[in-house]
């Protein structure tokens, strides 16, 4: 990170080498060049470019018709979910935790790879199961996202709140082999 805050302070980097690019977060030389790993990066631009890209995206919300946007990343940022929500009319709609944007997407097909098939999609168990709580896999890209039914939690809190409030779920898919292209803080609070 120091090395990061060097390169920052120098003017070799700015705000947009965090925005997110096909299959990653932010630019590669942070994690080749100044050392960052990738979770760190991911949690820079959702905590340092959401405020303004919230903003920036506001007023070209509204025209994100409904199932106009049927890619598995944001139609604002390009980032990849970092959190799915049923919402009461049961649609699954997945959250941007960059520009804090959403999607509506189909229930039954990966928005990481797009796989489809029954057997290729599984829902991972906690021990503890907490209804309304549900951790979305695909055996395919081997990529999960957390999931939250709010038919049944209907006073959850925001996404990214559910999703930083839940680590014990991410605890569940990382120790079966799973990863998610947005840090969770879990992964955060990991040696490398
Ligand atoms: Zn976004
Ligand atoms: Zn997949």
């Amino acid at each position: 990170m120091r090395r990061l805050a060097e390169a920052w302070d120098r003017g070799e980097i700015g705000p947009t080498a965090f925005l997110p690019a096909p299959g990653r977060i932010g630019l590669a030389s942070l994690s080749a060049d100044l050392g960052v790993r990738a979770e760190s990066v991911s949690f820079l631009a959702c905590g340092a470019l959401r405020p303004v890209l919230d903003r920036y995206f506001a007023a070209c919300r509204v025209h994100l018709a409904e199932r106009h946007w049927d890619l598995g990343v944001c139609p604002f940022c390009g980032a990849p979910p970092g959190f799915g929500d049923l919402t009461d009319t049961g649609q699954r709609r997945l959250a941007c935790h960059v520009c804090g944007g959403g999607w509506v997407f189909p229930r039954l097909r990966c928005p990481f790879c797009g796989a489809q098939s029954a057997k290729d999609l599984v829902r991972l168990e906690a021990e503890e199961r907490e209804e309304g709580y549900f951790i979305s896999a695909c055996r395919q890209c081997r990529v999960y996202v957390k999931e939250l039914d709010r038919r049944i939690r209907w006073n959850a809190g925001s996404a990214l709140v559910e999703d930083w409030g839940s680590p014990h779920f991410d605890m569940v898919a990382l120790r079966e082999g799973y990863r998610r292209p947005i840090a969770s803080l879990i992964q955060l609070a990991r040696r490398p």
